[in-house]
């Protein structure tokens, strides 16, 4: 994608500058050197033929002969790219399943619960997992009795072996969980309070974010709090 980007892009661009890159690729490239609109044709060859011609450089669908102009070639290469990651799911047979089955769930809703993805940039990748083995209902007691995917018949919890593993179980009943995820949760939600009450009262001058690891200190005194 970036390659052929920026093959097109001194074809658009007015800057006299350009127009020597422009030159220069070309004089490279009749020289029979390996020049950055040889290599751009070759990636794009699959789906699309350039045609780099200044100031207009479009690219043609092998497909549709439809033409795509500079503007829109950034989408069309990221649609592609897509298009491509979605023919290799599908080719893998229990994980396709799950994929397809997660774009038509209804209750998935694309800008309610997966917006963070993007917006929550710290996030640690054991949390992603997780959130995804959610909603891709991956929990035992789903797989055992809803979708039949698993056959083995175990649904108990994998971190406490005590009760089945269910939403509602790793949320807020897991006894392996309870010393440690479930106050720091606990925790990071009262802080959120706790930092604004210090600030209501001139104690602090900012509220940290949420996942900051910022500790509350024991006693925060000033003339009247
Ligand atoms: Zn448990």
């Amino acid at each position: 994608m970036t390659k052929i980007q920026a093959a097109v892009k001194p074809y658009r661009n007015s800057d006299p500058a350009m127009a020597m890159v422009r030159e220069f690729e070309e004089r490279v490239e009749e020289l029979g050197y390996s020049s950055l609109v040889k290599e751009a044709a070759t990636y794009a060859e699959e789906s699309l033929q350039l045609q780099l011609e200044y100031p207009n450089p479009i690219c043609i669908k092998h497909d549709s002969e439809e033409v795509i102009t500079a503007e829109k070639l950034k989408a069309e290469l990221r649609r592609g790219l897509k298009q491509k990651t979605r023919e290799a799911v599908h080719e893998q047979s229990w994980q396709w399943k799950l994929t397809s089955m997660r774009r038509e769930d209804m209750s998935l809703n694309f800008n309610g619960c997966f917006w963070w993805l993007s917006g929550w940039k710290q996030c640690q990748t054991h949390t992603v997992a997780g959130m995804f083995e959610l909603y891709e209902q991956l929990l035992p007691l789903y797989a055992c009795q809803t979708t039949h995917t698993d056959t083995t018949g175990k649904v108990l919890c994998r971190l406490c072996n005590k009760a089945p593993e269910s939403v509602a179980h790793v949320l807020a009943g897991c006894t392996a969980l309870a010393q440690t995820k479930y106050t720091t949760r606990h925790n990071a939600a009262l802080k959120i309070l706790f930092f604004e009450i210090l600030q209501d009262l001139g104690l602090v001058d900012s509220v940290p974010p949420w996942y900051s690891l910022l500790k509350p200190k024991p006693v925060y005194e000033s003339h009247n709090a």
